[in-house]
């Protein structure tokens, strides 16, 4: 049994010796119990967040627990009626080979799932903040302008697609010229430009002459900075995310912007909503999953993953996601299928 245990909190940039890396025996199933064997390990921004004792929507890991995480397992041994060797279950078991389970959450995928890991991005989490943040609180409309950042990663590569299927003028944001030519190329964005450009603003004005209607906040920062002056009036704005500032220590540097925020909120009578997927729409996502099964199916949605091998892969791997290195929704395989 491998597991990797929050060591020490992170100031700043995580670095590696925030974790541990555990080894002991497999553990054994009681009666009641299921061990799983974790195949797939999910990395998502919000981990960030765990690691830090600020207070937040959900509680900190404590220091020497295992690392929290979405997990796709398969059953190793069952004590557990409804439950059989072999099964595929969705599961929170975090980052470690095996868990055990008493069954509480564990969500069922069938026999032979096509793509199992899938359950962690396009048609979990990931999948379903992009739809009801676009959806419910964007709103979007045939014909307006919808901007979004990290428009690669497993959230707003969904968003812009969707926002197509909704007929809007999508406009992406990423980092580097391989990320955006995929946007418009492979994604079907009308655009996608490269937020490190020194005329970033300029290209994003140029990129949205009619003004942005739903600006689908990812990332915050030099972004929102460049997107607000572009705010239609009654333009919607879903906080969904503020990655660039994850490991941040400090206030940005000044001016004061809020004023400003305020103002154009104010005048332009902007609707901002911050949102928290599973406490806001858990009761959705019978919906989002059939929506999405459905828009797949037709071709309309396409989904990229950047799977690493091996557990001990994690922690460079999580880093690597706040800093834009991954492509694509960020799997760690820990285990053979
Ligand atoms: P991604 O795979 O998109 O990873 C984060 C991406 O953010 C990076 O790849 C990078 O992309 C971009 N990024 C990092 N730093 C900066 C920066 N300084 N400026 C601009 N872009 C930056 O992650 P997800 O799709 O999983 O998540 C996207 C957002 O959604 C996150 O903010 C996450 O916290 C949030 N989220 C919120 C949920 C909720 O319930 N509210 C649920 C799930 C996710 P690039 O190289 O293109 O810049």
């Amino acid at each position: 049994h491998r597991r990797w245990v929050l060591a020490s909190r992170p100031h700043g940039e995580p670095v590696k010796d925030n974790f541990r890396l555990e080894e002991g025996d497999i553990p054994t199933p009681g009666s009641g119990q299921l061990l799983l064997r974790t195949v797939y390990l999910s990395l998502d921004p919000y981990m960030r967040g765990r690691m830090s004792d600020a207070p937040s929507y959900s509680p900190p890991v404590e220091i020497g627990a295992t690392m929290v995480g979405g997990t796709v397992s398969r059953v190793e041994q069952s004590n557990l009626d409804g439950f059989k060797p072999g099964d595929w279950v969705l599961s929170y078991g975090g980052w470690q080979n095996y868990e055990i389970s008493d069954g509480q959450g564990l969500v069922k995928l069938g026999d032979n799932p096509e793509h199992p890991s899938w359950a962690l991005g396009i048609l979990g989490m990931p999948g379903f903040t992009a739809y009801m943040g676009l959806l419910d609180i964007g709103q979007p409309k045939a014909g307006e302008t919808l901007v979004v950042a990290a428009a690669t990663g497993p959230v707003g590569a969904t968003v812009g697609q969707i926002g197509k299927i909704k007929g809007c003028r999508v406009v992406g944001i990423a980092g580097g010229s391989e990320k955006c030519r995929y946007a418009v190329d492979t994604l079907g964005f009308d655009e996608c430009l490269d937020h490190r450009a020194d005329d970033f603003a300029e290209q994003l004005a140029q990129a949205c002459p009619q003004g942005i209607d739903v600006y689908y906040e990812n990332v915050g920062g030099k972004v929102f900075d460049a997107v607000l002056p572009l705010l239609n009036t009654a333009a919607r704005v879903p906080v969904c995310g503020l990655v660039s500032g994850y490991n941040a220590t400090d206030l940005p540097a000044g001016p004061d912007r809020l004023p400003l925020l305020m103002g154009t909120i104010l005048k332009k009578r902007i609707r901002m909503q911050g949102f928290i997927i599973g406490q806001d729409y858990g009761h959705r996502i019978g919906e989002f999953q059939q929506a999405m099964g459905q828009w797949i199916s037709e071709g309309l949605i396409k989904y990229r993953e950047q799977i690493t091998d091996g557990l001990e892969q994690a922690p460079e791997a999580f880093f690597g996601l706040l800093k834009g290195k991954n492509f694509g929704k960020v799997v760690i395989r820990v285990g053979s299928d």
